[in-house]
């Protein structure tokens, strides 16, 4: 809600598989299979969320991976491996709790073949003793589109579709939102805001009834409030297809009842949708049992971790939510924060950890909601 200057990019594709070919030559993001020129059949469809690499604000970073069921670590073959920002989002995915990574080895066909080789060598050396020790690290040139269809194999491989819970009332962090209106549209023809994210569980269909919590900052007199809101699905969109029903996988944009002000602009970036009266209470203090990192991730020196300490401010990434909290108590490993803002937290949800560092957030641990 705050602090967030960088939006976040994201791009939908489609995924199709050739009948007659082989893997892992048979994926394409068209109908027509660049192999054989045969007819490929969708198989799936998904959503990258962009993360790109320079002066990205890790909190921003961080509401993607939110909804992330898997990463792409795309790292050049022309650079010396790791850069700052690449041991940064490593750590990232790591503490947002991402179990499936790919390496992309990026722009192969400007290197040599013993450069692409060394460049392989400082991937495996840095992903050592991480939990993505035997992550595969596919050779790609994006600009060329030479090793594209391998990749495509590999995501389909590794992070495949999550598992569908039907069983559960329908939950989706909204990491973006929209007024779609055009500038003078006559007031009977304005469409409801748009909200966009991932559901996470559950099946969001159209007409459903949805709280939006915590909600919307609005101004009453001179104080600031948040207030809940509560709409209607009105569609459903994947990128230009209408949908009756959404579940888990892809980035989804919901049309709603809103006036359309209270979503411009990404107003609503880092609320929960779910159905009518399923969501928890907004939460205005968190108790978390962290833990931390050796050292502050995205600086070039090496810098140890202190301790949290009482008094102390810091950042949260509460699922897609971001706030900012005052440290109330600190026991051990535990530790009571005061919320800038109330947010929606489960029990047992995991929150990112950053500190203020050389004037911007760095990340240095991670909490579970207790
Ligand atoms: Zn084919």
């Amino acid at each position: 809600m705050r602090n967030i200057t960088i939006k976040l990019g994201y791009a939908n594709m489609d995924v199709y598989k050739c009948p007659s070919c082989e893997p892992p030559y048979n994926f394409s993001s068209s109908p027509k299979c660049p192999n054989c020129g045969g007819k490929g059949e969708l198989v799936r469809k998904i959503s990258f969320v962009d993360a790109p690499g320079h002066e990205i604000l890790m909190t921003t970073m961080l509401s993607g991976a939110a909804v992330m069921d898997g990463a792409l670590l795309v790292i050049s073959a022309d650079e010396k491996c790791p850069q700052p920002q690449t041991r940064e989002h490593l750590y990232a995915a790591m503490i947002m709790g991402i179990d499936k990574l790919i390496v992309v080895q990026n722009k192969i066909d400007l290197v040599t073949r013993e450069r692409i080789l060394e460049s392989y060598h400082e991937i495996k050396e840095f992903l050592r003793g991480t939990p993505y020790e035997d992550a595969p690290v596919v050779p790609v040139s994006a600009q060329r589109r030479v090793n594209v269809d391998v990749l495509i194999y590999l995501i389909e491989k590794y992070i495949p579709t999550p598992p569908r819970r039907f069983d559960l009332p329908p939950l989706m962090p909204v990491i973006r939102s929209f007024d779609v209106n055009k500038p003078g549209t006559n007031v009977e023809d304005l469409v409801g805001g748009v909200v966009g994210g991932s559901v996470l569980r559950g099946l969001l269909r159209v007409g459903d009834e949805v709280d939006i919590l915590p909600g919307a900052e609005v101004t009453v007199g001179k104080r600031k409030e948040v207030t809940p809101l509560s709409t209607e699905v009105r569609s459903i969109r994947f990128d230009s297809q209408s949908l009756e029903e959404a579940s888990a996988g892809g980035l989804v944009a919901v049309g709603t009842s809103l006036d359309p002000a209270l979503t411009k602009g990404d107003r609503l970036q880092g609320n929960v949708l779910g159905r009518s009266g399923t969501l928890p209470a907004p939460l205005q203090r968190l108790t978390l049992d962290y833990s931390l990192l050796d050292r502050v991730v995205g600086v070039d020196e090496m810098v140890e971790v202190k301790p949290l300490a009482t008094g102390e401010t810091l950042a949260l990434n509460i699922g897609a939510t971001f706030r900012t909290a005052k440290i109330i108590g600190a026991r051990g490993t535990r530790i009571e924060l005061e919320l800038d803002s109330p947010a929606v937290a489960e029990h047992g949800q995991r929150v990112a950890i950053s500190r203020r560092f050389q004037r911007r957030w760095r990340l240095v641990g991670h909490g579970t909601v207790s």
